[in-house]
C-alpha cells in the first residue's frame, strides 16, 4: 500500500477517533465545570447522596472515601470502597451528586450481581497486561516492521492481540457505565435528592461522561483495524 492511498484510512481509523477523543474530553470538562456552579436545591453533598442511594440498594458494607484530585472517582468492588475526588465528595453541586450517584450505581451493580460488570472484572487483569505489550508493539513494532512474517511483523501482531483484548474491555464497559448513569439518575429523582428540574445538570455531566468511554473504544478500535490492514496488506504483497 502506498502512502497516498493509504492516507484516507489513517484518517479515517487513527485521526477521526482521536479528534472525536479531545471533542469528548472538551465535553465532559465543560459540562463538569458548569454544573459543579449550581448547588442543588437540597443541600446533600455526594457523600450523602452516595449514602443514601446505597442504602436504598440495601448495601451497607461499602466504604466511602474522600480521594485528592479531579474526576478521580472510582468504584473498587475488590475492595467494597467507593472513592469521590474532594469535591465531588464534599460538594452540593448537581455535578457532585451526579458523580456520586453514579459510582452508587456500580456499587449496586456490584451487588446485584450484574452479568457485564462481573465480566468487566475477570478481564480487567489481562487487559492491565495488554496495555503493557500493546503500548511496546506500538513503540517498536512499527520500526522493525519489514513485511510479513519478520520480527517486526511478529511483534505487531502481538499488539494486534493485545489490542483485540483491550477492546472487548473497553466494549463491555460500555453498558456498565451507562447502567451505573441510568440508576443514578432514577435513583436520585426517586429519593428526593434532586427536583426533575435539577436533572439537566446531571443528565449533561453523565451523558459526557459517557461520551468519554464511547471515545476511548472508538480509538482503540481504530488502531486495532489499521494494524490489521498493515499486517494483511504485508502478506498481500509477498
Ligand atoms: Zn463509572
Amino acid at each position: 500500500m502506498s502512502f497516498i492511498s493509504h492516507l484516507p484510512i489513517w484518517l479515517l481509523l487513527i485521526v477521526v477517533p482521536m479528534i472525536f477523543g479531545f471533542y469528548a474530553q472538551m465535553k465532559i470538562r465543560r459540562a463538569y465545570a458548569r454544573n459543579v456552579q449550581i448547588l442543588s436545591r437540597g443541600g446533600l453533598t455526594g457523600r450523602e447522596a452516595a449514602e443514601a442511594v446505597m442504602r436504598s440498594a440495601g448495601i451497607d458494607n461499602v466504604e466511602i472515601v474522600e480521594v485528592p484530585g479531579e474526576l478521580t472517582d472510582h468504584y473498587d468492588p475488590l475492595n467494597h470502597r467507593l472513592a469521590l475526588s474532594e469535591h465531588n465528595y464534599n460538594g452540593t453541586s448537581l455535578a457532585a451528586l451526579g458523580v456520586a450517584a453514579h459510582e452508587a450505581g456500580h456499587a449496586i451493580q456490584h451487588k446485584v450481581g450484574y452479568k457485564m460488570m462481573s465480566f468487566r472484572q475477570t478481564l480487567a487483569p489481562a487487559t492491565q497486561i495488554a496495555s503493557g505489550v500493546a503500548n511496546f508493539a506500538m513503540m517498536f513494532g512499527i520500526y522493525l516492521f519489514t513485511g510479513h512474517g519478520g520480527f517486526g511483523y511478529n511483534i505487531m501482531l502481538m499488539g494486534a492481540i493485545a489490542l483485540g483484548i483491550i477492546c472487548v474491555f473497553q466494549f463491555v464497559t460500555l453498558p456498565v457505565e451507562f447502567d451505573a448513569s441510568r440508576r443514578a439518575k432514577v435513583q436520585l429523582v426517586n429519593l428526593g435528592i434532586l427536583d426533575r428540574d435539577e436533572m439537566k445538570g446531571v443528565h449533561e455531566t453523565l451523558d459526557a461522561a459517557g461520551l468519554t468511554y464511547i471515545a476511548a473504544f472508538t480509538a482503540s478500535l481504530g488502531y486495532l483495524l489499521h494494524i490489521l490492514m498493515i499486517l494483511s496488506g504485508s502478506r498481500r504483497n509477498d
